[in-house]
């Protein structure tokens, strides 16, 4: 387990009320872990647990168990978990800080001591992978909402960490760009065994990527699991996908569907899946004799 969380309470300073109560919760290496709740419920101040900004920045009182790739945050200064937890805030322009796309994509890798052509190369394969390459040479305030939030997120990944923390990372995208980010940040943790944790209302652009969902509400996980099977328990407090919808009226309408994820692309393929045997059906009864 790269994160190991237990018994975790905290509480802001100057407040007798706990944000946190009494978290349980385990990542592993190559999960996409989903997690949502209202908002107040607590996601972004327990995001800030995992590179220290939680206790350090925020000062507060944290009790419980807390492990990230091995380190307990209280005793470790937040610069010693750059290498290891990458963390894309929910206001991306707060945590850019240079004059261009480039030098803002290699800071990092300056300061980890990287060769030159290692820098080189990731800076390249970031601008690509993010379609940053035409605004390489552009302040980061010359740059759109947008753009800012894939330059953080790029910004981060380029360190390639072992955990990477996103708090509401497509709020700025459109549909498009928010879904192919977030297919990004699932392939790295299909190729590279990153363990990502995603804070995202979004669910329909989230949920095709997810391999776990996890739902907080007044600072507390009240479930935790296979997505599908903890959207169906906890509709009250997560709403219900568009899709998911489209498949409950189909079926009612007697279209037999399967659908493995209620993500829009599963609910897509499941569509064409019936189709097709709904066609082949029909072709075998026209060709069959009288
Ligand atoms: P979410 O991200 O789920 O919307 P937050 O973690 O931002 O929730 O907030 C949880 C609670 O903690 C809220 O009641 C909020 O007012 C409080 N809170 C958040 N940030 C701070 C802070 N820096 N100081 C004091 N209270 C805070
Ligand atoms: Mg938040």
């Amino acid at each position: 387990m790269i994160v190991r969380i237990s018994r975790l309470s905290y509480r802001y300073p100057g407040s007798e009320d706990w944000v946190l109560k009494n978290v349980n919760f385990e990542a592993d290496a190559g999960e996409f872990v989903l997690l949502v709740g209202p908002s107040g419920c607590g996601k972004s101040t327990f995001a800030r647990v995992f590179n220290g900004l939680i206790p350090h920045f925020y000062g507060g009182e944290l009790v419980g168990e807390v492990e990230v790739c091995g380190m307990d945050p209280r005793e470790h200064p937040t610069y010693e978990f750059a290498e290891c937890v990458g963390f894309v805030f929910q206001n991306p322009e707060n945590q850019l800080f240079f004059t261009s796309v480039e030098k803002e994509l290699a800071f990092g890798l300056e300061n980890l001591g990287l060769p030159r052509e290692e820098i080189s190369r990731r800076v390249e394969q970031a601008l690509r992978e993010f379609q940053l390459a035409e605004l390489r040479d552009r302040g980061p305030y010359e740059l759109s909402g947008g753009q800012q939030q894939r330059l953080a997120i790029a910004s981060v990944m380029v360190m390639q960490p072992k955990i990477l923390v996103l708090d509401e990372p497509t709020a700025n995208l459109d549909p498009f760009t928010a879904v192919r980010t977030l297919a990004l940040v699932r392939r790295k943790t299909i190729e590279e065994g990153v363990a990502a944790i995603v804070i995202e209302h979004r669910l329909e652009v989230a949920l095709p990527f997810a391999t776990r969902m996890v739902v907080m509400a007044n600072g507390q996980i009240v479930d935790d699991g296979n997505p599908a099977e903890v959207i169906a328990r906890q509709k009250h407090v997560v709403g219900r996908p568009q899709a998911l919808e489209l498949v409950e009226r189909l079926i009612q309408a007697g279209l037999s569907l399967e659908v493995e994820k209620p993500s829009p692309e599963h609910v897509a393929l499941g569509i064409v899946r019936a189709y097709k045997v709904g066609e082949h059906a029909a072709r075998r009864k026209r060709s069959s004799p009288g």
